[in-house]
């Protein structure tokens, strides 16, 4: 049997229909399958890769981190290296208030600190989320998921929770001094990029700030450069009162993390002490590679090109390009490397992707917009792969009936 059809039959499987194509090998913007088979990756592991696939340094950091340990106890006893060194650095990039990192091992996870912090310190139970927000899996964070279809049947869920409307001024009244927490993405990543219009993230910090709320932003997928500055909440002159972090964290490796004052954070060490607890947070190897890829983001000024590379993807997706014209407008929405294409429906959406993945294009779609094709690319995908990759979307575009 070979390994798509063991794939099949032993890993549990989370859709009827997965892409099951076998890649073996990737390295900065492409994958390379089983055939060698060369694909552009227009999705980086969904917002992970910023760095691209296998930075030398990141490999580097990860080899080295291998010679000294692996796992040696759970998190938060022992003074680890790879962890102190990067949460350090992260709070160095940080506003002055986010100090203290408590790592995860995923970005459901840093969610599920976040909101039993929120309660924890406030001694509140109401937590607001916003609907076709997406921030985990877990039950808690699925319980705060903006989306009634994938919850449902995983009820009894958090009580005590409210899905307000991203973007709407009069929605931000549901929120009261009963509230522990608001949890929002700072631009709405599976919605099909939906950015805070018209200071709506202002208005919402103050309306914390006024009820005594803590505001949490999730920066899991628009953290690290993705949206066009290091952090997605520069852009609109707000701080959160904690931060989420995950995906791009890691540098490919699996690591998440709450950031908050430390004064905050210190909550979970009494009362009971043990607050929030896990084994693999913060792992040494997941740690050095992040910090790794950091240290790229920067050093190599990445996040410096994000704005002309968005710029590049919508000319050439909604004016056309290679002799195309739009037989009909194309809707392309971005903030930064965090693009949608919009189609009419989720079928002309799928036969564009798979004719996409057969002509060497990677990419998916949205959850929570499963008619918007997907573009968030490693920040390093050069301007010659981003031709050729709208080349073959405009092409398959126009052969597609409306
Ligand atoms: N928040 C956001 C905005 C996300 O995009 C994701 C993952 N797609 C998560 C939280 C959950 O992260 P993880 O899958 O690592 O648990």
């Amino acid at each position: 049997m070979n390994n798509r059809q063991l794939f099949l039959n032993h890993v549990g499987q989370t859709s009827e229909a997965p892409l099951a194509l076998e890649i073996v090998k990737a390295e900065g913007s492409k994958l390379f399958d089983t055939a060698g088979k060369e694909y552009i990756d227009l999705i980086g592991g969904i917002s992970v890769c910023n760095v691209g696939h296998r930075h030398p340094k990141v490999i580097e950091a990860i080899k080295k981190q291998l010679e000294d340990y692996l796992h040696i106890m759970v998190y938060g006893e022992l003074v680890q290296s790879p962890q102190v060194q990067y949460a350090t650095m992260l709070t160095q990039y940080l506003p002055a208030s986010l100090n203290a990192v408590f790592f995860t091992a995923s970005g459901s996870e840093a969610t599920e600190g976040a909101m039993k912090l929120a309660k924890r310190c406030s001694g509140r139970t109401q937590i607001i989320s916003f609907k076709n927000s997406y921030h985990g899996s877990t039950q808690g964070a699925l319980s705060i998921m903006g989306d009634e279809y994938w919850r449902n049947a995983f009820r009894p869920l958090l009580p005590d929770t409210m899905q307000l409307n991203y973007n709407s001024f009069e929605d931000l009244e549901n929120i009261t001094e009963r509230t522990a927490c608001v949890i929002a993405e700072t631009v709405q990543a599976e919605a099909g990029v939906l950015v805070p219009k018209n200071n709506w993230l202002k208005t919402l910090r103050e309306k914390c700030t006024a009820t005594g709320t803590l505001l949490v932003l999730d920066e899991i997928q628009c953290g690290f450069g993705r949206n066009g500055t290091l952090w997605a909440f520069e852009q609109f002159n707000v701080v959160p009162d904690i931060l989420l972090l995950g995906k791009a964290l890691g540098g490919g490796m699996p690591l998440g993390a709450f950031i908050a004052d430390k004064k905050i954070m210190d909550s979970l060490s009494h009362n009971p002490v043990l607050g929030h607890i896990n084994t693999f947070g913060g792992h040494p190897v997941c740690c050095a590679a992040g910090l790794a890829a950091f240290k790229v983001l920067l050093d190599e000024k990445l996040i410096d090109g994000v704005k002309g590379k968005e710029d590049l993807f919508v000319k050439l997706l909604s004016q056309g390009s290679d002799g195309f014209k739009p037989s009909r407008p194309i809707t392309v929405r971005s903030c930064g490397l965090m693009i949608a294409i919009e189609f009419e429906n989720f079928e002309t959406n799928k036969e564009i992707i798979d004719e996409l993945i057969l002509q060497g294009v990677f990419t998916d779609w949205f959850l929570f917009a499963s008619n918007c094709l997907r573009i968030v690319p490693p920040l390093v995908i050069s301007e010659e792969e981003i031709r050729r990759a709208c080349s073959a979307i405009s092409n398959i575009f126009i052969n597609i009936k409306p």
